[in-house]
């Protein structure tokens, strides 16, 4: 939606082919029964990207989706014990880190200075693409280096500042975004935790859902031809050139392809393995993808009106979770999950007197230690135990809407590879050129955006791949871009924050 939005700027036809009823994929609005639930995304983080797209296209994002700045941003329940309510506000931030250890709060201000600067340093990287190792040479990258650590990983780059493991968790599993564990995840993403304390954790009214409808309401209204429940069957190529798409209804001419479908997915369904050098199915099944979710969708008899909007319980033991869902690919006793509670800050999210409950746990993507057909409903009762740990209690009797997505249903309903929820892992062997480029580099005429290309996944860096994509394609069929020169208008200094 968002490079259609800018290519329809620059003055291109654009018509976008979507297989489901709704637009948004994993970013759109469950609804049943009068409750509403992000499918997907719940955090809306660095709103700015799509600040800049929006002013592009000479509208405004604050008019356009409204959202709420929350404060406390979410709390953490260690299962090792102790809690933290994570806040954007500095001075409570580091009463709160040294509730747990006096001596890591003495050291916040410096994570929080080195990762101002890592931050500011490398957005012209996420900005960028990424089409050869010489891109990595770059001069700018090589000065990064010493910064970036690339030899380190983020929990290890962490202990510089902390020695409580409990508060390098609340520095770090924020890598759980990119569905890859702290000890694993490269020590860049360091960035991702600074992220959210320095420009806000956003709750877009009606959920992140209303973000793509926003974004699909704008593209409308700009020309784009939206085409909803229509799954594109194939890539129709003259040689290596892509020339259309086939629909069951239909073909498609196009001078280009923007692919969004999962990458993985699209190239096996869509494109015929000899046209692939580099990206073969063989590559590709040898690739390393991220993990998957188990997904609770409740639907709850009055409120929970005590639990934050965000709540995150970290297993007791959370090395031996990661290497459960990463490497024994088996079920975990003590699962770490994710909570939303979106109803104590945005009532439209559920029927008057009702609320909702969106649960999540991390869990291994697709594979054959675990049977869902037969751990569904065991799994299913481990987590409604499991919810105790955070203080919500006697929820089975209260349930009167619920819906439960596996891996399988990730794969199935949202076509992803695996049920590979965030991707392809982004380690080092899987990023920047290394990832499929945002120009696809096995095709001529094809583009991609989402998580499987540069910068990868999550929302902030998804929307910067249609930007990125969206240049490289105007830049090959010789169009200037009208939407360079926009500035954000707003700061999200803007935002009061909600309690
Ligand atoms: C449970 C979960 C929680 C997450 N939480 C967060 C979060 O809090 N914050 C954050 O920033 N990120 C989060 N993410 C990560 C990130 O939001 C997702 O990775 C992102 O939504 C993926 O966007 P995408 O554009 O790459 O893919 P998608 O959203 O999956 O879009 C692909 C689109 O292509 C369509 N499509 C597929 N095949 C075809 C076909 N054959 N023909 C036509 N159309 C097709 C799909 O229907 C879909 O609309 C989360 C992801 C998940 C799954």
């Amino acid at each position: 939606m968002a490079a259609a939005i800018l290519l329809a700027k620059a003055g291109l036809q654009v018509t976008v082919v979507e297989r489901r009823l709704q637009v948004g994929g994993r970013t759109s609005t469950l609804e049943q029964d009068g409750f509403k639930f992000d499918t997907g995304p719940t955090f809306f983080l660095y709103p700015r990207v799509l600040r800049e797209i929006f002013s592009a296209a000479g509208r405004s994002l604050d008019q356009e989706i409204p959202m709420l700045r929350l404060d406390p941003q979410y709390r953490l329940v260690f299962g090792s014990g102790g809690e933290l309510l994570a806040t954007p506000d500095r001075q409570r931030m580091t009463a709160a880190i040294a509730a747990i250890s006096p001596e890591d709060a003495k050291r916040f201000h410096l994570f929080y200075r080195d990762n101002r600067e890592k931050l500011t340093r490398f957005t012209p990287v996420l900005e960028s693409s990424f089409e050869n190792w010489r891109d990595l040479a770059r001069w700018e990258m090589l000065k990064m280096m010493p910064l970036l650590r690339p030899w380190r990983s983020l929990d290890s780059d962490l202990q510089r500042y902390f020695s409580d493991e409990r508060i390098r968790l609340g520095f770090s599993f924020q890598s759980k975004y990119l569905g890859m564990s702290p000890f694993r995840c490269p020590s860049l993403f360091s960035i991702l935790s600074f992220l959210e304390y320095e420009h806000g954790v956003f709750h877009p009214v009606g959920g992140c859902g209303a973000v793509t409808r926003g974004l699909a309401r704008v593209a409308t209204e700009m020309g784009v031809e939206i085409l909803l429940d229509e799954p594109v069957e194939e890539i129709l190529f003259e040689g290596r050139r892509a020339v259309g798409v086939r629909t069951a209804r239909r073909r498609l001419a196009s001078s280009a392809i923007v692919i969004n479908a999962d990458f993985a997915r699209a190239m096996q369904r869509m494109v015929p393995n000899h046209l692939r050098r580099r990206w073969s199915n063989e590559k590709i099944e040898s690739k390393k993808f991220s993990c998957s979710t188990f997904m609770m969708y409740l639907g709850i008899e009055g409120a929970y009106p005590e639990l934050s909007h965000h709540t995150i319980y970290l297993a007791e033991d959370y090395r031996r979770n990661l290497d459960d869902i990463e490497n024994a690919h088996l079920l975990s006793a003590d699962p770490s999950f994710y909570v939303q509670n979106a109803c104590v800050s945005d009532p439209s999210m559920a029927p008057r007197g009702m609320s909702t409950l969106y649960v999540l746990a991390p869990v291994t993507h697709e594979h054959p230690n675990v049977d869902w057909k037969k751990e569904q409903p065991r799994f299913r009762e481990l987590m409604l135990r499991q919810l105790e740990k955070i203080g919500i209690t006697g929820v089975e009797k209260r349930i009167r809407m619920e819906r439960v997505m596996t891996p399988n249903g990730w794969n199935k309903e949202f076509e992803l590879h695996m049920g590979a929820t965030f991707s392809m892992s982004h380690n080092l062997r899987q990023m920047l050129h290394r990832r499929p480029h945002n120009r696809f580099e096995d095709l001529e005429g094809v583009y991609l955006v989402g998580g499987g290309t540069h910068p990868g996944s999550g929302l902030p860096v998804i929307f910067e791949s249609a930007r990125i994509t969206s240049r490289l394609l105007l830049e090959d069929l010789r169009i200037e871009p009208q939407w360079e020169a926009t500035l954000p208008l707003a700061a999200e200094s803007l935002y009061e924050p909600v309690s």
